[in-house]
């Protein structure tokens, strides 16, 4: 069986945990060529990149990072992003020299990270590569895929003082002023004619189900849905496509969607959200849209269904998977 998924950072990691704990680990495309034997399930994970940013002249991909040490169990799970064990004397050192930016956290065991991507990049890889050669190391058991290879990056239009509205970093709106601003709207930044990475639309393409997990509309979903090709890849795959609500009445479990909702004029809810989405009958992408117990969604063209939604453990989780493979009538074994 072969399972994509479109994944922000917190959230999207903690649902790969339960694909994964439902079909088990991935293994390398390498060992998948090798000649032994196949795993029976494949999970590819289409990874978000618009949060990505240069701090300190090193590249950081907070989702992507994010997805790899939670499931290579090097996360802080209290904090939900960074490596446990973390310590901060690089940041403190560049804060003495009075650097810019000083309110983004960089941890020095997660500067490993970033100046191995860095120097990779510097040398000509691509971010599929460079994302490859990371996860060797932490053997996630799920294929990684940044959504692009180019820049993308979500910047927000604000109004800072004296009325002036300019255009912020994703990461300055979200860490920097907890998107406590005047706020207008949302922009992909980088390269006009950015490109699905290499293996993204054959994901969808091929996949025998493909699942919105849920993360944040907007800033993960929604950017990985602005890469030219992807929302077409959707809308045309013979494979259903499931999403889950990352809002549970009337609020997100954790985040800051409802601020990002509001700023594009959706509801919080899990009808607002799914409507947004839509139906692929319609212009959307949804065939089927899991929401919580409790809740009600009415999304013409769209089968809903209420399960538990809550992501306590991998095992809670697997059942989430289950419930959507079900609502749309595909095995999963
Ligand atoms: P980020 O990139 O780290 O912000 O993470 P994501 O975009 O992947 O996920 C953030 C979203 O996950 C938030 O909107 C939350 O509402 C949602 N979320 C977090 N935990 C849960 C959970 O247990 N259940 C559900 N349904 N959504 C969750
Ligand atoms: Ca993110």
């Amino acid at each position: 069986m072969k399972v994509t998924v479109l994944v922000g950072g917190v959230g999207g990691a903690r649902f790969l945990q339960g694909v994964r704990e439902l079909l088990g680990h991935t293994p390398f495309p390498e060992v998948l060529a090798s000649g032994r034997a196949p795993a029976d399930h494949e999970v590819t994970a289409i990874v978000n990149v618009g949060d990505d940013a240069w701090m300190h002249g090193v590249r950081i991909c907070p989702d992507l990072d994010t997805c790899m040490y939670t499931l290579g169990d090097g996360i802080d799970t209290e904090r939900g992003w960074g490596r446990r064990g973390e310590t901060w004397h690089a940041k403190e050192e560049l804060a003495a020299y009075g650097a810019d930016p000083d309110w983004f956290g960089l941890g020095d065991r997660d500067l490993a990270t970033h100046l191995i991507r860095t120097q990779m990049l510097d040398a000509g890889y691509r971010l599929s590569d460079v994302t490859a050669a990371l996860c060797r190391r932490w053997d996630p058991g799920v294929r990684l895929l940044p959504a692009t290879d180019d820049r993308h990056e979500t910047h927000v239009v604000v109004t800072k003082d004296e009325d002036e509205k300019v255009a912020i970093h994703f990461q300055e709106w979200w860490v920097r002023h907890r998107a406590q601003i005047p706020t207008h709207g949302f922009a992909q930044v980088g390269s006009d004619d950015a490109k699905a990475a290499p293996g993204v639309l054959d994901a969808i393409a091929e996949a025998d189900i493909v699942l919105l997990a849920p993360s944040n509309p907007v800033v993960s979903v929604g950017a990985i849905l602005s890469v030219p090709g992807i929302r077409g890849a959707l809308r045309t795959t013979a494979a259903p496509v499931v999403g889950i609500s990352p809002i549970i009445g009337t609020s997100p479990l954790r985040g800051m969607a409802d601020e990002c909702l509001s700023v594009i004029g959706v509801e919080t809810s899990p009808e607002g959200v799914g409507r947004h989405y839509g139906a692929r009958s319609g212009n959307g992408i949804l065939d089927g849209w899991l929401i919580a117990q409790g809740d009600t969604a009415d999304i013409p063209g769209v089968t809903v269904a209420s399960v538990p939604l809550l992501m306590s453990n991998p095992e809670t989780t697997a059942q989430m998977v289950r419930d959507a493979c079900d609502l749309v009538g595909v095995a999963h074994g």
